[in-house]
Parts: structure tokens; sequence; C-alpha cells
């Protein structure tokens, strides 16, 4: 397998790119090795520049559910770019983005689109902390909601992949705002609550944690925070930038029937282009400008382009039988990990659920980032060296999800757990 070009491209990169990536986990250091650099893909394929081919289990990190470059989306965004790319102003396109979210997420009676997650978190945050006039804010140890800088604190897969909990240049006045409980540990949020009485705004949380591997709620743990944020005048919000439109149309508060306040979106509903959104209760959405005194705004935001990717997706999304489609193939690559890791001798825990999951090397279970942190990271290292090379293409990181898409076959699902297979036995 020919990695030539790829580190070619890779050290020209480093030249004019910090560590020659626009996003550090791209840079393959918890995997060891150097980065493939990918020319192009085709639905669950993708290759590299030496003309590799790998399945493709990353999907971009979520936002692929359809897979790469399907039609639909090819089509959408070509008759959107060639009409204009962007205005700055406001077009059709962008309601019916907005409507179709508010139709399938009942809490989100209005939404505002941004061009990523991390403004979509960002801003979310901004507006509960407006709303309540409160400016403490609780998330879960191993969460992911971005890199604005109150939220970059025990922030899961990035950070924990290069052993820093925190990002330097966070003022500690601004993280000393932030308040973290381990996920899946409600009593310990409780205590926070009664500690700060009163001085808390909201609680963020992935309901499915995805971005320390995956890990679901407990049961009854949602419910437990939603609880908490009630009585104690806080809001809830769900972080469903990876769950949304991924676990089901509802994301993942219709799966776990929990009623967040409000709700931050983005991969997905971008269609592989930058988008991200929030949204909730009408006369919380009220407080932002131009209605409210919580000023947010984008040059791009509502992008013809991004807005026509994701309602392509979404429109493959509504089709019967999608969801079905990819809890059977989930379904089959979760069992077959799981399978490999048993024949192989290697103490392994699956976590899944639907299309997103975790093979951990760790005997579980594993309920939150203290047990995910403890699992036997090397092997990691070397089971993902080894898919590599039998053209299985993983998240380079431990504390990431593998996610199954509309577009993988059932032969190509066979294909990765034989390779499973063989690399945990030849990594043993
Ligand atoms: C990816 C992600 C984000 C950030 O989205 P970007 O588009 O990368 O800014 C926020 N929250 C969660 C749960 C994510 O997985």
């Amino acid at each position: 397998m020919g990695m030539d070009r790829s580190e070619a491209l890779f050290d020209r990169a480093k030249r004019v790119i910090p560590g020659g990536v626009n996003s550090p986990v791209r840079a393959f250091r918890a995997v060891g090795g150097k980065p493939i650099f990918i020319k192009e893909g085709h639905r669950s394929r993708i290759e590299d520049a030496d003309g590799n081919q790998y399945i493709d289990f990353v999907a971009s990190w979520g936002p692929l559910i359809a897979g790469h470059a399907p039609a639909e989306v090819v089509a959408a965004v070509s008759a959107a770019a060639s009409q204009g790319t962007s205005f700055g102003a406001s077009t059709e396109l962008e309601i019916a983005l907005a409507e179709k979210i508010c139709a399938h997420v009942p809490s989100v009676e209005m939404v505002r689109l941004t061009s990523s997650g991390t403004e979509a978190t960002m801003s979310a945050l901004r507006l509960a902390r407006g709303i309540t006039g409160r400016d403490g804010v609780i998330k879960m140890e191993g969460c992911y909601h971005g890199h604005a800088d109150h939220l970059l604190v025990k922030g899961g897969s990035g950070l924990a992949t290069f052993g820093e909990p925190d990002s330097a240049g966070v003022p500690a006045d601004f993280a000393a705002h932030t308040l973290t409980a381990p996920f899946n540990d409600i009593d310990n949020v409780a205590r926070i609550f009664e500690t700060h009485n009163g001085g808390i705004a909201a609680v963020i949380v992935e309901p499915i944690a995805g971005n320390m591997g995956v890990i679901p709620p407990a049961p009854g743990y949602l419910d437990g925070l939603r609880d908490l944020c009630t009585k104690h005048g806080a809001l809830l919000i769900f972080d469903e930038v990876i769950t949304g439109f991924r676990v089901g149309l509802g994301g993942a508060q219709a799966q776990y029937r929990v009623t967040p306040d409000l709700t931050c979106f983005g991969k997905i509903i971008g269609g592989g282009l930058p988008v991200g959104a929030f949204g909730g209760r009408r006369d919380l959405m009220a407080g932002l400008a131009p209605l409210g005194p919580v000023y947010q705004a984008g040059t791009l935001s509502g992008n013809p382009l991004a807005v026509s990717a994701g309602l392509a997706v979404l429109s493959i999304l509504e089709r019967d039988g999608a969801y079905d489609q990819l809890e059977k193939l989930g379904a089959k690559l979760g069992t077959g990990l799981k399978k490999a890791a048993q024949n192989a001798g290697v103490p392994a825990t699956l976590n899944r659920v639907g299309s997103m999951m975790t093979l951990f090397f760790g005997p579980g279970p594993i309920g939150n980032f203290a047990d995910a942190a403890a699992c036997d990271t090397d092997r990691f290292a070397r089971f993902y060296r080894a898919m590599l090379s039998k053209g299985i293409y993983l998240a380079p990181s431990a504390f990431e999800a593998t996610f199954v898409s509309l577009a993988h076959t059932e032969g190509e699902i066979e294909q990765a757990v034989d390779a499973a297979q063989q690399a945990l036995e030849e990594t043993r």
C-alpha cells in the first residue's frame, strides 16, 4: 500500500498549516503514522492521494449518513450554486430547512442556522445565560461541544487524544463558569446545583455521548437532568450535533422521550457542507436579536449551498425504512465486531445506538469518560493501523464513533468485520 503521495502532501501541508491539518485529530498522532490525504469519495468508499481505496466508517465525523456524494445532494448543491453561492440576505431555502427541523423535532419551535456546530452550542449557551441572567454552565466530562472558550473544559476526543484536558488560551475566569460532572452521574449534577444555588444558567449534554466514544445515557439519566433543570430554573440543552437525524428523525430526545429547552444541531443537517443550528421553544428563541437582547450573527449563516445539501439529505432520511436500514447495518457491524474481539480473545466492549458505535478495548461496562480513558489506547493504535492497511478507514482516535451510512452494503460490513477479526488477531 503506497503512501508516498500522502506523505509528500503532509510535508507540504506542514509548512503552511500548523501540524499540517485544519483540525487536530486529523494528524493521526493518537494512532501513530501519518495521515492519508483523501482525493475523492463515492458512496461508502474513499480513495486517497496514492490511489488506495477504503471503506469509510468516519463519514466526515458523522455528517455523511447517506454516504459520499449522493446524486441528490450533488444535484441540489449544483443547482443552488448556479444561482449564486451567497447573498448574506434571506432566501426561501433556509426557511425550508428550518421548517423541516421544527417539523421533526417538536421541542424546536424556532431555529437559527449557523455555519458550524461550535457556533450553535456557543450561541445556545449565550442565549441561556441571557435569558436566565446567570453565568454558570454544567457540562459532562468527555462531552465535546465545539471549541468555544468556556466549553473547552474536559472536552472529550480531540483534547483527550492529546492528553490535554483543557486548552491553553482559555482565561481561567471563563473556565470558572463551567462546572463539570461525570457523564451518567445524576447525583453529582444535583450536588453542583445545590452548591451553586441559583447560579446555573444551563446544563449542556450530548444525550448520547459521541466524543469519548459512544456512550448511551443510563436509564433515567436524561430524565434526571430534565427534573434538576426544571427544579432549579436552568435550561436543559441537548447537543444533538451528532445524534440529530442520526438516531432517528426526532433525534435522541425522541428516542429517550426527554424534552430539552434548547437543542443544537450540525453535521447531518448540512449534508457535508458547513452548517449548524440551535433551536427551542418560541419564548426562549425570542431572546435572540433582532427580537431580543442576545446577539448572534453570521455572514454565511443559512448559506444556500449548505442548506440545499442539508435539505437533500433530510429528504433521503425521510424515506420509508431509512432508519430501519441504518439499524440493521449498525447491528450487523456491532455484533460482528463484538464477536471478532471475542474470537481473538481481546477484552472489548461494544457500545452502540443505531448506526453509531464504538468498540472499546476494555472489559466494560463503559459508562463515562473515566471508563473510556482506562481502555487500551496502544491496542487501539495497533488495531487502527492494521485496519487501515486492510482498507478500512476508522476515526484515528480511540475516543470516537464509528458511523454506518445508508451507502454501506451488507457485503462491506462483512468485509469490515473480517478485517477486524484479522487485525485483532495480528495485533494481539
Ligand atoms: C462536532 C461536534 C460539535 C462541533 O461542531 P463543529 O461543526 O465541528 O463546530 C459540537 N458538538 C458535538 C456533540 C459534536 O460532535
